[in-house]
């Protein structure tokens, strides 16, 4: 069984170590009939004119390929907050600090802007008051 998300673009490299890259348009499954599911995938970049655009590969075959996912595996914002030493992007731990600014109208807002030294991602993390001691 393999694993392949609708729309996520993948780098899939044949027997023949021949490396195309393609996004997922669509899953066929028919589970009435037994069959093998289809996956049928637009080719990206540029192709000959003789070499079809749209391919159905059949899930077996598929399974004997190398296949790659591309897309950059962001973490929810859940899991961030579980864990915020961690890139959002590539779940690297070399960040770096940016900016701290604050906004102090009615309520306190902190927002920090961190950088990823290995994907060069930013993303920023807000802070609220969350308590007081008097
Ligand atoms: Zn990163």
């Amino acid at each position: 069984m393999i694993n392949l998300i609708e729309e996520h673009i993948y780098n899939i490299t044949f027997t023949n170590d021949r490396t195309v890259t393609c996004k997922l348009l669509k899953i066929s499954d028919y589970p009435t009939t037994g069959m093998t599911k289809d996956y049928t995938l637009e080719r990206i970049g540029d192709i000959s004119i003789a070499e079809a655009r749209v391919w159905s590969i059949p899930e077996n075959v598929l399974e004997s390929l190398k296949i790659v996912d591309t897309n950059p595996n962001i973490v929810t914002e859940l899991e961030y907050l579980n864990d915020p030493n961690k890139c959002p992007y590539c779940k690297s731990e070399s960040i770096k600090e940016g900016d701290i600014s604050a906004n102090y109208k009615k309520i306190m807002i902190i927002k920090r802007q961190r950088f990823c030294n290995d994907c060069s991602k930013l993303w920023v993390e807000t802070y609220t008051l969350s308590g007081v001691k008097i």
